[in-house]
C-alpha cells in the first residue's frame, strides 16, 4: 500500500498533475500545459475528481493487461494513477456495495476514442466478475463482449475522421445479481446514419458489413446471392473500395453471430438483405416517353429470389405507389423516373435500418435477464455504458449533425445537473455548507430545439406535415419569424460569411426536410411483409396496413429521435453517473502530435474547466476518516501506529491540526473534506519522505 502511494507520488512530479484539481491555478493555460505534458509522457488519462479525461494515444498502449486489471481491482479511485479501470471499478463498487444503479457516460468527438474506451470498460468488468467461472455467467459475458463485434460491423464505417467510426449511438445496460456477477443486459441503439447506405462523402465508405460480405463471403455464398466480389461494381460501395481488414473481420463477425446464437437461417437472411441492397443500388430506370421502366429485369428476379417475394410485386413496388384519393378510392400511380430513384434509395436505407434494429433486438432476446427473482436473488442492479456520437461541426451540416448536436446538448445538461446535484447532495448528507458557483446553463439551447410549438423541431415538423410543397426556404422563413428574438438563434440571412451562406446552404436545408420526413412508400413495406422469409417478414410488421389504414401523420425522424433521447436522459438521470471525456489530439491519427488549438477547443466545449472549478470551489478531496487515517497516520506521532482517541474523526483532526491546515478543511459526518490540494500535497510529501 505504501509502495503504491510512493509510486503515485513520483508520477505526480514527473508526468504532470494526475488530477486537474491539483493545478496551481485553474487557467486554460495550465490545464492545456498539463494535458499536453501527460500526453507526451504517455500518460493518456487524467482525473478531474472522479471524471477521467482521456486523450487518444493513436498507438497501442501496454496498459490494459491482466496486471493492470489486478492493480485496479477493488481499489479506491485515488490509490492508483488515473485509468479507465479506476472509474470502471468505482462504478462497479458503487453498484455492488451500495446496490446503486450506475452509468458510465463516454463522450467526445468522432475519433476521440469513445468506442475503444467502452470496450476496455466492458473487458474490465468481465475480467473482475464471476471468479468462480460459473458457466451461465461466462456465457452472458461472452455474448455481451461479442455483440460489440457484430454491432461494429453493421453500425460502423470508415469516415474522414475515423477509420472505424460508429454511425449510431449505443447505450448498453449490464445487469448484475446480488453477487455482482453479470446476468444479462440490454442494448439501445440511437439514430443509425442510414443515409450512408446510399451515399458517402469523398474518401468515406459505406458500413463495414457490405465490404465484409463482398471480400470475405465464400464464392458459393456470393454466387448464390448473384454478387461479384468487387465492391467497385456496386454503386453503393463504389466509394472508398479500399480495404480495411474486411476479410478477417467477416470471419470474426460470422463467428460472433454464431456465439450469440443466431441460427443459420437468420445469418443467411442477414446477408441476403445486404445483397438485396447492393443489387437495388445498381438498379436503373428509364422513361420510354409514357411510362417508367426498370432497366434489365434480371436484377428484379434476383431481388425477388433473395427476399422470397414474387418478381411482379418487386417491380410493381419499384414503379408504382398506391394512393388513397380524397374520396377514399385506392389507385395506383406510376412513378416518375425521379420518384422511382427516390423510392429505391429510401427502400435500401429502410432495409438496412430495419436489419440493424432487428439485429440489436435479436441480441437483446439472448442477453435479456430471464427468471430473475428479487425475493431469491436480491436487487437486480445495473451498470449502463453510453457510447454516443459527440458534437459534429462540418462544412456542410445536415439533419444528422443537427440531431447529434442536440443530443449532446441534452447530455451536457445532464452533466451539469448531475455533477452539481451530486456535489450538493454529498455536502448536504455530510452536513457541510458550501458556496454555489455559476456557469453557463445550456438549458436555453435545449429549449430552442425542443420546445413545443416554437422550438426548431416543432417548426420542422410543421413544415414536413403540411400538405403541399413546403420548400426549405419557406421552412427557414418560418424559423426566422418565430425565432428572431432568440439570443442563440442566428438567421442564415444575417450570416454573411461563406460557411452557411449562398447556394450550399439551400442544398443543406433541402436534405433536411426530406430526412425529417423520412418517407417510405407503403408499397415497399407491404412487399416485405408478404415475404415468405419469416426473418424478413418479422422486420416489417407495419407492412400489413393497407394504404387507407396508414396513419396520416406519422412521427417525423426528429421527433422520434427527440423522444428516444428524452427517454435515454431519464434513464441516465436516475443512475449514479461516472464520466469519461475523450479528446482527440490531432486530425492526422498521429501518436506524437498534440494540436493545441484543436485540443483546447474540445476542452472548452466539454466544459472541463468548469468541471475543475466546481470541483475546487467545493472541496477537491474527500475521504472517509478511516481511509484518511490508514493513509496518513504515520505522519503524526499521536496516531502512529494506533490512535487512542474516542473516534477516527478526532484522530484525523489531530493530524490536520498538527500539519496546520485546519482552516482548509471541513469535517463531515463520515468524511474529511479538503478544500485545496496543497494540504494533501504536504501530507503526501511527508509520507514519501518517511
Ligand atoms: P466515433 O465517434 O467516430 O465512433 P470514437 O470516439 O468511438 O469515434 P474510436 O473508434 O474509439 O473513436 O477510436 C478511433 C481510433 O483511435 C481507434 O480505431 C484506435 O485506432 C485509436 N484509439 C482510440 N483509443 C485508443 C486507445 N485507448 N489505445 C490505442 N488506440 C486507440
Ligand atoms: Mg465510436
Amino acid at each position: 500500500f505504501l509502495f503504491v502511494g510512493r509510486k503515485r507520488n513520483l508520477e505526480g512530479l514527473e508526468f504532470g498533475k494526475s488530477d486537474f484539481v491539483l493545478l496551481d491555478e485553474v487557467t486554460m493555460e495550465q490545464f492545456m500545459e498539463n494535458l499536453k505534458l501527460r500526453f507526451e509522457k504517455g500518460r493518456i488519462y487524467t482525473f478531474i475528481g472522479e471524471v477521467v479525461v482521456s486523450v487518444n494515444p493513436y498507438r497501442e498502449m501496454d496498459i490494459y493487461g491482466k496486471e493492470t486489471i489486478d492493480a485496479y481491482r477493488g481499489r479506491e479511485l485515488y490509490e492508483n494513477p488515473p485509468h479507465l479501470y479506476a472509474v470502471s471499478d468505482a462504478a462497479y463498487k458503487a453498484m455492488k456495495r451500495r446496490a446503486k444503479d450506475t452509468c458510465i457516460v463516454i463522450s467526445g468527438e468522432s475519433g476521440a476514442g469513445k468506442t475503444e474506451a467502452s470496450k476496455y470498460i466492458m473487458q474490465y468488468i468481465a475480467a473482475i466478475t464471476n471468479p468462480t467461472q460459473r458457466a451461465e455467467v461466462e456465457s452472458v459475458k461472452n455474448v455481451l463482449l461479442k455483440s460489440n463485434c457484430v454491432l461494429e460491423a453493421f453500425g460502423n464505417a470508415k469516415t474522414n475522421r475515423n477509420d472505424n467510426s460508429s454511425r449510431f449511438g449505443k447505450y448498453m445496460d449490464i445487469n448484475f445479481n446480488f453477487n455482482g456477477d453479470p446476468t444479462g443486459g440490454h442494448i439501445n441503439n440511437y439514430l443509425l446514419e442510414k443515409s450512408r447506405v446510399v451515399h458517402q462523402q469523398d474518401g468515406e465508405r459505406n458500413f463495414h458489413s457490405f465490404y465484409q460480405l463482398l471480400r470475405g463471403g465464400s464464392n458459393e455464398m456470393l454466387e448464390s446471392f448473384h454478387l461479384q466480389s468487387d465492391p467497385a461494381v456496386y454503386t453503393y460501395t463504389r466509394e472508398g473500395a479500399t480495404t480495411n481488414n474486411d476479410r478477417t473481420s467477416h470471419k470474426a463477425v460470422m463467428s460472433a453471430l454464431n456465439v450469440i446464437g443466431f441460427s443459420e437461417e437468420e445469418i443467411n437472411s442477414i446477408y441476403q438483405i445486404l445483397a438485396t441492397i447492393l443489387l437495388l443500388g445498381n438498379m436503373q430506370f428509364e422513361c420510354d416517353g409514357e411510362s417508367v421502366q426498370i432497366v434489365g429485369l434480371e436484377a428484379v428476379n434476383h431481388i425477388s429470389e433473395l427476399t422470397a417475394t414474387d418478381p411482379e410485386s418487386v417491380s410493381k413496388s419499384l414503379l408504382y405507389r398506391t394512393v388513397a384519393t380524397g374520396g377514399g378510392e385506392v389507385i395506383e400511380k406510376g412513378h416518375s423516373e425521379q420518384d422511382a430513384c427516390f423510392g429505391r434509395d429510401a427502400f435500401a436505407k429502410a432495409l438496412y435500418e430495419r436489419l440493424f434494429g432487428w439485429i440489436v433486438s435479436r441480441i437483446n432476446t439472448v442477453i435479456e435477464v430471464k427468471d430473475y427473482n428479487p425475493m431469491l436473488h436480491g436487487k437486480n442492479t445495473v451498470i449502463g455504458v453510453l457510447d454516443i456520437y459527440g458534437f459534429e461541426i462540418f462544412d456542410n451540416n445536415s439533419f444528422e449533425q443537427f440531431c447529434i448536436n442536440y443530443c449532446n446538448e441534452k447530455l451536457q445538461q445532464l452533466f451539469i445537473e448531475l455533477i452539481l446535484r451530486q456535489e450538493q447532495g454529498e455536502y448536504q448528507r455530510e452536513g457541510i455548507t458550501w458556496q454555489h458557483i455559476d456557469y453557463f446553463n445550456n438549458q436555453i439551447i435545449v429549449d430552442l430545439v425542443e420546445q413545443p410549438h416554437k422550438g426548431i423541431i416543432s417548426i420542422l415538423d410543421e413544415a414536413c406535415l403540411t400538405v403541399g410543397n413546403v420548400t426549405d426556404t419557406v421552412c427557414l422563413d418560418s424559423m426566422d419569424t418565430k425565432l428572431a428574438q432568440h439570443p442563440h438563434y442566428t438567421s442564415r440571412k444575417q450570416q454573411t460569411d461563406r460557411k452557411y451562406g449562398g447556394e450550399g446552404d439551400v442544398t443543406f436545408m433541402e436534405g433536411f426536410l426530406d430526412k425529417n420526413k423520412d418517407m417510405l412508400f407503403q408499397d415497399f413495406k407491404r412487399l416485405m411483409y408478404n415475404s415468405a422469409n419469416p426473418v424478413l417478414k418479422e422486420m416489417w410488421p407495419d407492412g400489413h396496413l393497407s394504404i387507407t389504414e396508414v396513419t396520416k401523420r406519422p412521427l417525423t425522424a426528429a421527433t422520434l429521435f427527440k423522444n428516444s433521447i428524452v427517454a435515454l436522459v431519464d434513464k441516465l438521470a436516475c443512475k449514479e453517473p461516472y464520466y469519461v471525456r475523450c479528446i482527440k489530439p490531432n486530425e492526422m491519427k498521429s501518436p506524437v502530435l498534440f494540436d493545441d488549438a484543436r485540443c483546447q477547443h474540445q476542452v472548452a466545449y466539454l466544459g472541463l474547466m468548469e468541471n475543475v472549478m466546481v470541483r475546487r470551489a467545493g472541496f477537491a478531496y474527500r475521504q472517509p476518516y478511516s481511509r484518511f487515517l490508514q493513509r496518513y497516520k504515520m505522519t503524526c506521532e499521536y496516531t502512529w501506529p494506533q490512535h487512542l482517541m474516542a473516534s477516527d474523526r478526532e484522530a484525523v483532526e489531530t493530524i490536520v491540526t498538527q500539519h496546520g491546515f485546519q482552516d482548509d478543511v471541513a469535517y463531515g459526518h463520515t468524511k474529511l473534506f479538503v478544500r485545496t490540494p496543497r494540504s494533501l500535497f504536504t501530507l503526501e510529501q511527508e509520507r514519501a519522505a518517511l
